[in-house]
């Protein structure tokens, strides 16, 4: 396994394994790796014949007063794990490398699918999200890229991305792994404590208890949600971000829960923004 730190020796290496014939499978992280990214890395290795793996925690999705500098970061830490499951290639290049001074260039996804929930309360997040994302896509040259549905809005806009601008890459969405409590995994659980910990379990549960509502034959989204919200405020150190039930592909709000039905979850815990997903029906599509 290597690392690559420079853009451009990252670039002309991939574009020499494709003229050689290789198949490039690509898992971009922030770091601090965790069952999830490596679920996401072992599917890759399935289906490339090399493996890169991108490190870079992007300035540009951050908000101002947002976690960019606390963001846990450990080369090492996350080269051993890389390494366990088959990785042929770390890019992790340094910020200046990849925004350096005078540069002008973004991509926007516009309109709702990025102004609703994450995009509502992290503006200009998603346009530094797809921004990065095409220049890793640019630079690694992959013919896959596999991305998670714990972030399910991301998922969504890196799809109508990568159709609108014809980007010849196969976006696969990869389920969420959790701890064994329910607690879906995320680099940013290391900022809670023990009781929060605790608490963060109300994220898992909602969607446990939405399910069961639907199971029982309740299709009113708003009823749910006031179930969900209850359950979640109960917790003392939770604050609701947003909690709301969206059409898979649109992202848009249903008033009515079917097969299409997802419940969108942000909660802070103390200073800790946590988010999750699932859908409310079996679907084939689940998390
Ligand atoms: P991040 O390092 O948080 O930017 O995440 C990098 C990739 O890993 C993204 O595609 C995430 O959706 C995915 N990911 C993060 N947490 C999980 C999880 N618990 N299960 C599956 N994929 C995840």
């Amino acid at each position: 396994m290597e690392i690559i730190r420079s853009t451009s020796e990252m670039q002309s290496r991939c574009l020499a394994l494709r003229e050689a014939g290789k198949r490039i499978a690509f898992v971009p992280t922030m770091g601090w790796l965790h069952e999830g990214h490596l679920s996401l890395l072992r599917e890759g290795r399935r289906r490339g014949d090399v493996l890169v793996l991108s490190i870079f925690v992007n300035p540009t999705q951050f908000g101002e007063n947002e976690d960019f500098d606390s963001y846990p970061r450990d080369l090492d830490r996350d080269a051993a794990l890389a390494e366990s499951v088959g990785v042929d290639l770390i890019f992790a290049p340094e910020a200046a490398d990849m925004y350096p001074r005078g540069y002008r260039t973004f991509v926007d996804v516009t309109g709702p699918m990025t102004e609703v929930l994450c995009g509502a309360s992290r503006p200009g997040h998603f346009r530094g999200v797809t921004t990065v994302v095409t220049k890793l896509f640019t630079i690694v040259q992959p013919h896959v890229a596999l991305f998670g549905q714990k972030d399910f809005q991301q998922l969504a806009v890196i799809r109508r991305m990568t159709g609108d601008l014809n980007l010849p890459v196969e976006v696969v969405g990869m389920p969420i792994v959790r701890e064994t409590d329910g607690l879906a995994m995320s680099s940013r659980n290391v900022y809670l404590t023990d009781d929060q910990r605790r608490q963060a379990l109300a994220l898992s549960r909602s969607l446990d208890l939405a399910r069961g509502l639907v199971a029982a034959g309740e299709r009113d989204s708003a009823r749910i949600i006031t179930e969900v919200r209850s359950l979640i405020e109960a917790e003392p150190e939770t604050r609701i971000d947003y909690v709301n039930i969206c059409h898979q592909d649109s992202l848009q709000e249903q008033p009515e829960v079917d097969a299409d039905s997802v419940l969108l979850l942000a909660v802070f815990v103390g200073q800790t923004r946590l988010i999750d997903n699932g859908h409310l029906m079996a679907t084939g599509r689940d998390s």
